[in-house]
C-alpha cells in the first residue's frame, strides 16, 4: 500500500499528522503536508486510511489498498 499527497489541496489542518505521525509531517515554512514515507508498513495501513478519510482538503490518496477485511 502506498500513499501520495496533493499539496495544492492541502489546507494545513494537521489532521494527518495527528492520525499518522510516522507517515505525515508538516513543512516548517508553509505548514503544508510532507510525507515521511510513501510505501507503508502494514501496521500503518489503518492510520493512513483514517487520515485520508478525515483530510479536510481530500489531499491524501491511498493506492494498492488491500481488500476490506471480513470478520474473523
Ligand atoms: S489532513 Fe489533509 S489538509 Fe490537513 S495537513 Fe494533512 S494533507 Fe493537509
Amino acid at each position: 500500500m502506498q500513499v501520495s499527497v496533493d499539496r495544492d489541496r492541502c489546507c494545513s489542518s494537521g489532521m494527518c499528522v495527528t492520525n499518522a505521525p510516522a507517515v505525515f509531517d508538516q513543512d516548517e515554512q508553509d505548514s503544508l503536508v510532507r510525507l515521511r514515507r510513501t510505501v507503508l508498513l502494514p501496521e500503518q495501513f489503518d492510520d493512513v486510511r483514517l487520515a485520508s478519510e478525515l483530510c479536510p482538503g481530500r489531499a491524501i490518496t491511498v493506492t494498492g489498498d488491500e481488500p476490506a477485511r471480513t470478520g474473523a
